[in-house]
């Protein structure tokens, strides 16, 4: 058992990770870049695990050092997961500040960013002083789907770790062994995920996650005029609005009540101003309250909106997948399709319409991305997809 073993498909990056441990190539920043679902904060995890590991085998995964890594629990290592739009100078300054302190075991202290191309720039530039004037013992480990999301200047500081997007023989293989899925249905979720080692565990073991992919890749057959798309873009911006709001609203109803609690509920502060009931101290104290609740319920918004927008995302790669599969027939590519459990949709779609048509489709597909990451109307940018998809 290693802790490299949750890394599908990735042994040179295994490799270079061992040695960097061992001493060969150790740096205080590392990139780990690789396209969605390749396993970059999976690696950096297991990274950090290894660096912290007491055993003479680094990244042994049982030792105290592993283990309170890998349960986020580790007194030198934090894991920073932007959970907003984005991450500000505020908490980058934060971060800077608390990533300056010395380790307080003998190793190192690790900082492991996620989704680090959510940094603003003026966060980037928080970052890149640290990186450039290192604390001893400090180790950053930023993830980026590739390099070019992070400015040149920290890039250039960084040792680049790329990770490669799994084969799916070798993600299935995974989902049987570590996950205990039967072979077909891992084989099947491997396919289907095109390499996404996390959506394809999700596929094998979530039957409400296969009921999603579903509904998604019957939109193609279905946009048979304007109606029907109008009515598609509206059942696809619902459906991921509810699946975000399932994750979000237990998280956000917790955080509420906890904060409410410090401060005694209705912002009387109990635990501060008691028995001094309208003194300074308790106005100033239910002031407190009601920004920290502001700020709260601030942050919460902005969570929901990504995910909502990742909810949006993964729907779009499944119709992305789809209308590459139409592809891959019209081109006579000769590579099996992914989405083989629609393989009759996808023939009918290929023999029926030029493969101009569905690199257009392709390129819509991209063009709601860019549009949905500039902020544009859900509705309306999906509403306009399907108009484009319908016309081929
Ligand atoms: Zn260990």
């Amino acid at each position: 058992m290693s802790v490299f073993d949750e890394l599908v498909g990735q042994r040179k990056v295994v490799e270079l990770l061992r040695d960097a441990v061992t001493g060969t190539g150790m740096t205080h920043a590392w990139l780990f870049t690789g396209p969605p679902g390749s396993g970059r904060s999976v690696a950096a995890r297991a990274f950090a695990a290894a660096l912290q590991c007491t055993a003479s085998e680094p990244g042994c995964g049982v030792c105290a050092g592993c283990h309170t890594v890998l349960a986020g629990t580790h007194a030198d290592v934090e894991f920073v997961r932007p959970q907003g739009l984005s991450l500000g100078v505020r908490e980058a300054r934060e971060l800077v500040g608390r990533a300056a302190l010395a380790p307080s075991g003998r190793r190192w202290h690790i900082i492991v960013i996620e989704d680090a191309d959510r940094l603003t720039e003026g966060a980037a530039n928080v970052l890149l002083k640290a990186i450039e004037e290192p604390t001893p013992r400090t180790v950053w480990l930023l993830c980026v789907p590739s390099a070019e999301d992070l400015v040149v200047t920290i890039r250039s500081r960084c040792r680049v770790v790329a990770l490669r997007t799994p084969p799916t023989d070798a993600v299935a293989a995974v989902l049987v062994s570590r996950d205990g899925v039967e072979p077909a249905l891992a084989e099947f979720a491997a396919r289907a995920a095109a390499g996404h080692v996390g959506r394809a565990k999700r596929l094998a073991t979530d039957a409400v996650a296969r009921e999603r992919r579903t509904s998604v890749l019957r939109i193609p057959p279905s946009l048979t005029d304007i109606g029907a798309c109008l009515s598609a873009a509206d059942v696809l911006v619902k459906a991921v609005t509810d699946e975000a709001a399932e994750h979000t609203s237990s998280l956000d109803e917790a955080e509420t009540a906890s904060l409410k609690e410090a401060f005694g509920e209705g912002g009387t502060a109990t635990g501060l101003g008691r028995g001094q009931s309208g003194s300074a101290v308790t106005r100033g104290a239910a002031r407190a309250a009601a920004s920290a609740l502001k700020e709260l319920e601030g942050r919460q918004k902005s969570r929901a909106t990504r995910a909502a927008r990742d909810a949006l995302d993964r729907a779009l790669t499944d119709l992305a997948g789809f209308y590459r599969d139409v592809l891959v027939l019209q081109l006579g590519a000769g590579v099996d399709i992914a989405n083989a459990d629609h393989a009759q949709t996808i023939t009918s779609l290929a023999n029926s319409s030029p493969a101009e048509s569905t690199l257009r489709r392709l390129d819509a597909i991209l063009a709601c991305r860019t549009l949905l990451d500039a902020n544009a109307n859900q509705l309306l940018a999906v509403e306009s997809l399907m108009l484009s998809l319908r016309a081929g």
